[in-house]
């Protein structure tokens, strides 16, 4: 079968032939049909110390995907071929205290699709059944290959009620567009979200942001201004992974905020801990998605809203076969773009 593979350690990857992967008895198989390109998959790609302390080479990447399931293994029961599905990437241990409370997303030993073992940028993928999540005939390939980050963005997004609150969203990548519709749907007063990108932010008013800042020329000082806003934003979702983006939200949410942090920084920064003291601010790292009630949600308020189902797929902005992913992970690295897709039918 076609892989995107890592072969040697150093940048790059190759398109390689090489066997179709085989299951256990709890295994599914999967034909994957349409693939996400995510950020995660440009580090692996230039090979950064991250990407070099997470693989185990040759290895195939990727891990947002949508397919129909083609095998499943003798003791799976739920599924059958012909289920179309996404996977889970975040594969745990079962064993760990979290594992064993029902908090599978807070395990300690969590095997990642596509980083530390094969993943999905392949003609198949194969998964242990309790991480495949079976779609209605309502989600289609593309829509199927996002729920990986629009898992993160739920997640991230719902934390805290959002009913008549101000959120704050830095960063319009994939994600940050996709919670900020989110926030909509979920009943914010005023959702505004910042980036450095024109492009990015013009894919956030689509969305559905109520307003978007070029936190190159406007401080948000002067959007609350605008909005009539006088004490600082409720909520903030933290997209970006920028020092400078984190500082401009410490220094604009009320008394009491609450700042949910996705975005990973690169490296160790400093931040006014005075502030997020004297504002008694709350700040809570998030990672992935709840498994499984951030991919029961997601399909639920699709299937309520077409008016979200809409803003979610507007962030893709670019389709390839999967013999052009030079051309695709170029598109995602250059920034000018949503969610790029490849087509792996
Ligand atoms: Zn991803
Ligand atoms: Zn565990």
């Amino acid at each position: 079968m076609r892989a995107l593979a890592k072969m040697r350690p150093g940048a790059g990857l190759e398109l390689i032939d090489r066997p179709e992967p085989t299951g256990g008895d709890w295994d599914v198989k999967i034909r994957v049909l349409r693939a996400g390109l995510c950020g995660t998959d440009l580090h692996l790609q230039q090979w950064d110390d991250w990407a070099a302390s997470q693989m185990r080479l040759p290895q195939t990447i990727g891990h947002e995907f949508y397919g129909e399931i083609v095998e499943v293994g003798a003791e799976v029961k739920e599924l059958a071929p012909g289920d179309k599905v996404s996977g889970e990437g975040h594969i745990v241990c079962g064993y760990c205290r979290n594992c064993r409370a029902g908090r599978r997303h807070q395990c300690i030993r969590t095997v990642g699709l596509g980083v530390n073992t094969d993943g999905a940028f392949a003609d198949y993928v194969v998964l242990p059944v309790e991480n495949v999540w079976k779609h209605p005939d309502w989600v289609d390939p593309e829509l199927g290959a996002i729920f990986d980050p629009l898992g993160n963005a739920t997640h991230t997004t719902l934390q805290w009620p959002l009913v008549g609150e101000d959120v704050l969203v830095t960063g319009a990548g994939p994600i940050g567009v996709m919670a900020a519709a989110i926030a909509k749907h979920a009943g914010a007063r005023h959702v505004v979200v910042t980036d450095l990108s024109d492009t990015r932010l013009a894919l956030a008013g689509a969305a559905g942001a109520d307003m978007v800042v070029n936190s190159g020329r406007t401080r948000l000082a002067e959007a609350q201004k605008e909005l009539g806003m006088r004490e600082g934003f409720d909520i903030g979702l933290e997209m970006s992974g920028a020092p400078t983006a984190v500082a401009e939200m410490i220094a604009n949410m009320n008394h009491g905020g609450k700042i949910a942090m996705l975005g990973l920084p690169s490296s160790d920064y400093a931040v006014n801990w005075g502030r997020i003291i004297t504002h008694m601010l709350t700040i809570k790292g998030i990672y992935g998605r709840e498994m499984f009630e951030t991919w029961y949600l997601m399909t639920s308020i699709l299937s309520t809203s077409p008016a979200l189902k809409d803003a979610v797929r507007s962030v893709i902005t670019h389709r390839f076969a999967a013999e052009d992913w030079e051309e695709a992970f170029a598109t995602a690295r250059s920034g000018a773009c949503g969610k790029v897709i490849m087509d792996w039918s």
